[in-house]
């Protein structure tokens, strides 16, 4: 009884607030912003202690800071995304990063999306604004207005709360050395693809991962979802000498339907697509010329809609990705989906396998 008597009674009060507060309101004024994420992922002390080093769980759990002019990514400029050393949220990218010499780690801005909190901190006689990470928790660093960029804010963090991810850039990816190249496809689901590149005579390394989106280093799940603007790719590094483009191209119009808009078979959404990511002039001609001639011979009933773009940026997939397929022969979705586009390639591809021990 009194349980209920007491949410009635919040009830009433709440409705009188939520009354007196519309009321002392223009009507035009904007809704007020919505409350920032609640934490979502909780461990335990003990749980945090497992996963984190004993530096890393001072400064994140306890809110301790690192000595000034220690941390392992003061000075770092490569590119790339700083990530939440907790769990892995995002927070900022190379292009936030400023040297503020003051000893930790400096950003501008953060990557949007409310992924940092911001939290009065009235501690040791001063006041400032501690930020936190909103998916876990996590101890950031503070945030000031001194910054010397146009933002004016200088968000100071800790080393220890971030782990970095370097970007493979652009050059990186595409420079020819000793013949060796590389080239970016979406055909669908990646496994399949990766798992017919992995038998082609001439290809040195196939991964698993995203391209053609948005979203800094997104995760498989946020790719599912099809809000990323992200295909799944594999990234094929290939010897110029035991094969080429014409070759790698001709195997991929083989095994995935390059007709079908958005979609493989089952596989349905952006993120499946047909698409070719060339990194220079010689590659968007040669697959330019390879389409056209489908098309001209209408080697399939329906035109090709395989998309012809420029690489920008490759993101791995998480390791339980790569070698999907060797690492998972007796799943059905690996029986029934990947096995025949292999036998399909074996079969009109068979000179052209590596041979054992390559
Ligand atoms: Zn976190």
């Amino acid at each position: 009884m009194n349980k209920l008597f007491s949410s009635l009674l919040l009830m009433y009060t709440l409705s009188i607030v939520v009354c007196l507060s519309a009321c002392g309101q223009g009507k035009n004024e904007p809704p007020p912003p919505p409350p920032p994420p609640a934490v979502v992922i909780f461990k335990t002390p003990d749980e945090w202690k497992k996963v984190l080093s004993a530096d890393q769980y001072s400064v994140l759990r306890e809110k301790e800071t690192e000595k000034p002019f220690t941390g392992k990514l003061l000075y770092n400029k490569d590119k790339g995304v700083y990530k939440c050393a907790g769990c892995g949220n995002e927070l900022f990218t190379d292009e936030m990063k400023f040297d503020s010499h003051c000893g930790w780690p400096s950003f501008d801005k953060e990557i949007a999306g409310g992924k940092i909190k911001k939290i009065e901190d009235n501690s040791l006689g001063m006041h400032r604004t501690e930020i936190v990470c909103a998916k876990c928790g996590g101890h950031l660093g503070h945030l000031f207005d001194d910054g010397p960029t146009a933002t004016g804010m200088r968000y100071c963090v800790n080393s220890e709360s971030l782990t970095f991810q370097k970007e493979m850039a652009v050059a990186e990816a595409t420079k020819t050395k000793n013949n060796i190249d590389t080239i970016t496809l979406g055909g669908g689901c990646y496994w399949c693809v990766e798992a017919v590149y992995e038998m082609l005579d001439g290809v040195k390394s196939v991964e698993s991962g995203f391209s053609g989106g948005t979203v800094v280093n997104p995760t498989y799940r946020e790719v599912c979802m099809g809000t990323t603007g992200h295909a799944e790719v594999v990234q094929i590094v290939y010897d110029n000498k035991k094969t080429s483009l014409d070759e790698i191209l001709k195997v991929f119009f083989t095994v995935h339907d390059p007709t079908t808009l958005n979609r493989q078979g089952a596989d349905e959404g952006e993120q499946y697509r047909s698409v070719i990511l060339y990194r220079n002039n010689e590659q968007y001609k040669t697959a330019k010329s390879i389409v056209d001639e489908l098309n001209k011979r209408k080697v399939y009933e329906n035109p090709v809609v395989t998309q012809i773009v420029p690489f920008k940026v490759f993101y791995k997939a998480e390791d339980y990705h790569q070698d999907y397929y060797s690492q998972n022969q007796e799943k059905p979705y690996c029986k029934m989906v990947i096995q025949p586009k292999l036998e399909k390639f074996e079969k009109l591809f068979k000179d052209r396998l590596k041979k054992t021990g390559n």
